[in-house]
């Protein structure tokens, strides 16, 4: 069977990473992403984007824009015969920015609230589900809610072996790119949940 759900992360794992980025025109698809992302649609598997926006808490771009770059990113997946099932950001942060947006929330990655909500919308068993990011805090959110995590060496994973510590090692698999990373979801078919947060 196939898993119930992969979460993705967004910037340095779909598209390339520009620190917060703001503006539809921005987006670049990371190559083989978009392909990658096809891959689970046709296997009819949920693909649902979580994202930490915390520029929105720290007034550099408004929350509307969010959205207008996640319309932006599914019409240039459309292109690819891609499609994204759900979008989830978190505009928060605790100690930085304006307003209502400067809080302690539960959706800021590594907490596991986006994927949380998207199970609770979306009816996703989390323990058949995957989450793939390039940054540890991605891993730690996947884990936290209970699902396989994969981190991947575009974006910020770059830096992944220099940074990682052993217990971080053993929280995720670590691969090259987004297209790896479904290569070994799908292989992976329907095993139980191996990982634990350490
Ligand atoms: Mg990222
Ligand atoms: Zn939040």
């Amino acid at each position: 069977m196939p898993p119930t759900a992969v979460f993705l992360d967004r910037d340095g794992t779909i598209i390339e990473d520009v620190n917060y980025l703001a503006r539809p025109e921005q987006v670049r698809l990371i190559p083989g992403a978009a392909d990658a992302v096809r891959r689970l649609n046709a296997r009819g598997v949920p693909v649902v984007v979580v994202t930490n926006q915390a520029g929105v808490a720290r007034g550099m771009f408004p929350e509307e824009r969010v959205g207008e770059v996640h319309a932006h990113l599914s019409k240039l997946l459309a292109e690819h015969g891609a499609m994204i099932n759900g979008y989830y950001y978190c505009p928060h942060h605790a100690t930085e920015g304006v307003g209502a947006y400067r809080i302690e929330c539960a959706c800021r990655k590594p907490a596991p609230g986006m994927l949380l909500a998207a199970a609770r919308d979306l009816n996703i068993d989390l323990t058949r589900a995957w989450m793939v990011g390039d940054k540890v805090d991605d891993a730690r959110a996947g884990a936290a809610a209970g699902c396989r995590t994969i981190l991947v060496r575009t974006g910020h994973g770059k830096n992944l072996p220099e940074t990682l510590s052993a217990a971080e090692w053993r929280l995720a698999a670590v691969v090259p790119d987004l297209a790896a990373a479904v290569d070994l979801i799908l292989a992976a078919g329907d095993s139980p949940s191996v990982t634990s947060v350490s």
